[in-house]
């Protein structure tokens, strides 16, 4: 899954208090971004499989530190904590628990379209994962419906502040469509470099995207 866990970054951004766009979707992504990072150096391990039929044919051997169900809660209550302490006062409980929360909903939405490669505490030989990744005519729309109803909220609960405001949501969705379609119908790349460097230029550029689109835009609910 990749668009799809955008949903939960932007849902998230309509509650009060909440942090700003570009925070939620490091939030989301951030084990990915751990994953590629770590998969870069060897410490986490992939590999290209050919025979894999449906989407994502990448065997995704060896990933405790990120992707196990311990590693993601770990890395989201020490992101909830880092946001917490570094917000205001006022936004301390919210933020922090918004962020811990954006961080493991990675793990749960990679649960129903992962193989079983997902560990409970480490690399035990029996995995999780429902595999909806091998039934693209069910998990397609499923992350496409996803994102499009989280983005209607988001548009609800904000409203234009500059002239680009009117545009830079629908510029964000069409640059997520674009990627996910690529990551979709494209074959993966089989170096190291250019999986970890791809994969970690699409979140970067997203988050940096999300970031633009938060100047841009107003709360309508009067939610800061
Ligand atoms: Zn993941």
């Amino acid at each position: 899954m990749f668009v799809g866990h955008y949903a939960a970054a932007f849902a998230a951004r309509t509650i009060p208090k909440s942090p700003n766009l570009a925070t939620c979707f490091v939030a989301v992504q951030l084990v990915d971004i751990g994953f590629f990072s770590l998969a870069f150096f060897g410490v986490e391990k992939w590999r290209p499989d050919p025979a894999i039929a449906g989407i994502m044919p990448v065997d995704l051997y060896y990933m405790p530190y990120t992707h196990s169900l311990a590693g993601s809660a770990a890395w989201a209550l020490a992101a909830g904590a880092l946001i917490a302490a570094i917000v205001a006062r006022d936004r301390k409980l919210v933020a922090g628990a918004i962020v811990a929360a954006l961080v493991f909903s990675h793990w749960l939405l990679d649960l129903v379209v992962h193989r079983p490669d997902l560990g409970i505490f480490d690399d035990e030989p029996v995995k999780l994962g429902f595999g909806l990744w091998d039934w693209p005519r069910i998990e397609m729309p499923l992350e496409i419906g996803l994102l499009l109803g989280a983005f209607w909220i988001y548009l609800r609960a904000t409203r234009a502040r500059t002239e680009w405001g009117r545009w830079s949501p629908w510029l964000l969705l069409g640059y997520l469509l674009l990627i996910q379609s690529i990551n979709w119908f494209s074959a993966p790349p089989q170096g190291a470099a250019a999986f970890s460097g791809l994969g970690l230029l699409a979140y970067g550029a997203s988050a940096a995207f999300a970031y633009w689109v938060e100047r841009t835009r107003a709360d309508r609910l009067g939610l800061e």
